[in-house]
């Protein structure tokens, strides 16, 4: 069966904090996300490939690692809470200094808070000439969200996602938040964690996204990923180099899966293939018989 067995805490090791940017359209998400990979995660590769897998890790210069959800907007949040899965340790809240704190910026605020998630706030496009950062944090007063400056607690940081201004700093924010966090997971173990997005693959089949959350990913692992199963036959990290193996934290797309799970869906390594089968059988005829009787009301 699929056991939640508790670690002994001398098997716990400290793992990279998982952030999600959330924020109003346009404001900058996308930018910003691009921005810290193509600084950190494409820089130095000599190969070059740059393939989205929805999920990438970027290592700073002192060596401490940040695991971004690479799926901008709140909807991806939404999509997973609502399967139950809480993959997001800190959000980054993006809002444009020259524009106000709108509709979406405060439903991305509540969903945060509503998974008692830690923001992040990134005061955007600071290089425009309108951009008035103080406004926005002001806003922000108004709405009981006291930042740094403001004599509060909650880390901030004015930024510019087009000329990078600031992008490193707000990063080592984010590590600061992560900290107190005191994350941690057990690495020795079968693999668990969660699927990002999954799609089919002309040439290659099913590929994959997934994000192990704790023990370690290794070819040739039989996995289940809700309705799925399989054998991992490869695993590629977010530069689309082939790796062996893979701690919690990290994202990876991997090759074996029977089909395409669901963005949310939890995934466990499984020591009984059988088992795993009847179990992805199972939970298949269930979904069926749910949506027959949404149908009938
Ligand atoms: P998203 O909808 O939140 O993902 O926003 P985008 O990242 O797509 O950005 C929306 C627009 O704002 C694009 O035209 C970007 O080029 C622009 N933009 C984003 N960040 C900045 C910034 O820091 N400075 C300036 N001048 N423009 C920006």
């Amino acid at each position: 069966a699929i056991e939640e067995d508790q670690d002994a805490p001398e098997d716990l090791k400290p793992r990279a904090p998982i952030v999600t940017v959330m924020g109003h359209v346009d404001h900058g998400k996308t930018s910003l996300l691009d921005y810290v990979r193509e600084a950190n995660v494409i820089a130095g590769e000599s190969g070059g490939i740059t393939q989205h897998i929805g999920a990438y890790g970027v290592e700073l210069d002192d060596g401490q690692r940040i695991t971004f959800l690479d799926t901008p907007g709140h909807e991806a949040f939404t999509a997973m809470r609502a399967r139950g899965a809480q993959v997001t340790d800190i959000a980054v809240i993006v809002i444009a200094a020259d524009d106000d704190i709108m509709p979406q910026t405060k439903e991305a605020i509540s969903h945060a808070q509503a998974a008692a998630v830690p923001l992040v706030f990134a005061i955007n496009k600071i290089d425009r000439p309108t951009a008035n950062p103080d406004k926005i944090k002001e806003g922000l007063a108004n709405m009981n969200l006291l930042v740094e400056d403001w004599g509060g607690k909650i880390q901030s940081h004015d930024i510019s996602a087009k000329t990078g201004d600031g992008v490193k700093e707000l990063l080592e924010k984010v590590l600061l938040e992560a900290e107190l966090l005191e994350l941690k997971a057990n690495p020795n173990k079968n693999a668990s964690g969660t699927v990002v997005e999954a799609f089919l693959d002309k040439g290659r089949g099913y590929v994959s996204t997934i994000l192990v959350q704790a023990g370690t990913l290794r070819i040739g692992d039989y996995v289940l990923a809700g309705t799925h199963s399989g054998k991992v036959k490869a695993m590629y990290d977010e530069r689309g180099k082939e790796i062996k193996k893979a701690g919690p934290a990290t994202p990876i797309s991997i090759l074996g899966l029977d089909g395409a799970p669901q963005a949310g869906d939890k995934f466990n390594v499984m020591e009984d293939e059988r088992e795993a089968k009847q179990i992805a059988t199972k939970r298949s005829q269930l979904l069926r018989e749910q949506s027959v009787r949404t149908q009938r009301h």
